[in-house]
């Protein structure tokens, strides 16, 4: 696990806590570079059977929550959003997708999912993500969606 503030490679655990009835571990590490001594938080998860996840051209993957993970990390980088809420937003999406299914769900359904889980996070973050998602084909379109959110 690499430091975020350094990227160096070696930290040691600090705390570890069970959460969410003791299906995940949330750990807090520091960075052990000397003059560094970041702080991050890593989390641990039992991966049941993962679902297949149908994509657009038709080719079906593992589900990878790590991808999913990216795409929140991206969405909301440089806004004021803990991880703490990125993690409950993604344990949300992982619960309804296993009420979908547990064999396979469209990519497309994952992604009406961050969204509707970034519109409760972050504004800015649910438009970043939209906008590129949903490949807005003119203006107009992203303004309605902007002015959708308001309400
Ligand atoms: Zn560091």
């Amino acid at each position: 696990m690499k430091c975020p503030d350094c990227s160096y490679e070696d930290s040691k655990v600090v705390d570890s806590r069970s959460i969410h009835q003791g299906i995940s571990i949330r750990r807090r590490r520091e960075c052990t570079r000397p003059g560094c001594g970041y702080r991050y938080t890593t989390y641990e998860y039992i991966l049941a059977n993962p679902v297949k996840v149908i994509k657009k051209s038709g080719v079906r993957e593992e589900y990878d929550r790590e991808k999913l993970e990216n795409s929140f990390h991206i969405a909301c980088k440089k806004r004021p959003v803990p991880e703490d809420n990125i993690q409950q937003a993604i344990h949300s999406i992982e619960e309804k997708i296993s009420n979908i299914s547990n064999v396979e769900i469209d990519a497309s359904r994952i992604g009406e999912l961050v969204m509707d889980e970034l519109k409760k996070i972050d504004g800015v973050a649910f438009i970043r993500y939209a906008s590129v998602y949903r490949q807005f084909k003119d203006v107009g379109e992203f303004k309605a969606q902007i002015e959708d959110l308001k309400k």
